[in-house]
């Protein structure tokens, strides 16, 4: 898989995009009108969820700049609401969002990660 570039016009292909159509199966957690989450592939944590807006949105660029309110709050929302179903509140967890090629962002659909179920190390780059 390479990199995305942010440039380029959304794939309609993306893994995650079939994901969203149910062209590829998932392990999903949690979905609403402006939401969908699924558990990581490769998880790096006992918890570790990919959390992402039905739109199509290839980055948080993208979506920050084309997204309507109601599309940004519902997904901010679900984002909050997936933590919290997966009880990572009280502990504490990492939300993390890739963007583009030096971001390593792989898969060109926006998503956020939130990973915990484990004491996480200090952020590195
Ligand atoms: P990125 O680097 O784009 O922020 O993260 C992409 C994430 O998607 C990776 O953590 C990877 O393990 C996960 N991933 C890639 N393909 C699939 C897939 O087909 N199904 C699931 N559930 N996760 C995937």
């Amino acid at each position: 898989m390479t990199p995305v570039d942010p440039a380029a016009p959304y794939d309609t292909q993306n893994v995650f995009a079939r994901i969203l159509r149910g062209d590829l199966p998932c392990d999903k957690v949690y979905e609403d009108d402006w939401a969908f989450a699924f558990n990581d592939i490769a998880p790096v944590a006992q918890k570790h969820v990919l959390v992402l807006p039905k739109g199509a949105y290839v980055s948080w660029d993208d979506f920050s700049a084309r997204a309507s309110d109601d599309e940004i709050a519902g997904f901010v929302r679900a984002v909050g609401t997936v933590a919290r179903q997966l009880d990572l509140v009280e502990p504490g967890y990492r939300m993390i969002c890739n963007i583009g090629a030096d971001g390593g962002q792989m898969v060109p659909h926006l998503h956020v990660h939130l990973v915990g179920g484990r004491m996480l190390g200090a952020m590195v780059a």
